[in-house]
């Protein structure tokens, strides 16, 4: 038996963010098998895409647009970094590279710490931002933005999540993102928050499909 033909990919390598696209759409269309049908970057063959926007919601509609149009899908992509209120939004669009090497986290998250270390608690605001695009082949296209605002620690605490993690902590919220669940920060998350927005197009596309 042949596997069912793909029908939505999500413009990434990372499988931790196809595992959370897929929870999120598991029976929501009725007749998509979210485990062989919505499917990563690199099980189509779909081009690496240069992030050459300068804005979040740039970044993910390059990426969706450009994979839609190599696959004949829609196609689905995001773009995060922290923006920290003192440095104008900086580090931004710039989050994984903050220190020069592309996902540095520990080198990024260093410097960060550093550069914010005369900085008094009560002003150092920061959120966590993530724009969620959607892409089809005919050139339509919705993006949705999604924020986890919170304070940063003057030090790492906690070894879960990933990036900045260790170093934000929510609004309202006793725990630093690496010392949260992956359930509990995908509740409030900026990700969770931009993809769930994002839901009722995709089922949308999928279901006119
Ligand atoms: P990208 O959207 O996967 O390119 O992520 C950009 C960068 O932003 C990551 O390398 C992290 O440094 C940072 N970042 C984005 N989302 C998060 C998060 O949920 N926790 C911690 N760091 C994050």
């Amino acid at each position: 038996m042949t596997a069912p033909e793909p029908r939505l990919v999500l413009a990434t390598h990372n499988q931790g963010k196809l595992r959370e696209l897929r929870e999120l759409l598991r029976g929501q269309v009725p007749g998509l098998d979210v485990d062989t049908q919505v499917v990563d970057a690199g099980t189509v063959g779909a081009p690496d895409v240069r992030e050459t926007g300068v804005t979040f919601e740039a970044n993910a509609l390059l990426k969706a647009h450009a994979v839609a149009q190599a696959t004949g899908l829609p196609s689905i992509a995001d773009d995060s970094g922290l923006a920290v209120d003192v440095l104008g939004g900086a580090p931004g669009i710039f989050s994984a590279r903050w220190a020069g090497r592309h996902g540095d986290d520990q080198a990024n998250l260093d410097l960060l710490l550093a550069q914010l270390g005369d900085i008094a608690a009560e002003h150092r605001g920061a959120a966590f931002i993530c724009a969620a695009a959607l892409a089809s082949p005919d050139g339509t296209e919705r993006v949705e933005l999604g924020r986890l605002p919170g304070t940063l620690l003057d030090a790492p605490r906690g070894e879960g999540g990933f990036g900045y993690d260790p170093i934000l902590l929510p609004e309202g919220s006793e725990l630093s993102c690496a010392e949260l669940s992956g359930e509990a920060k995908n509740a409030i998350s900026h990700r969770g928050q931009a993809f769930r927005a994002l839901m009722p197009e995709i089922i949308r596309v999928l279901a006119a499909g």
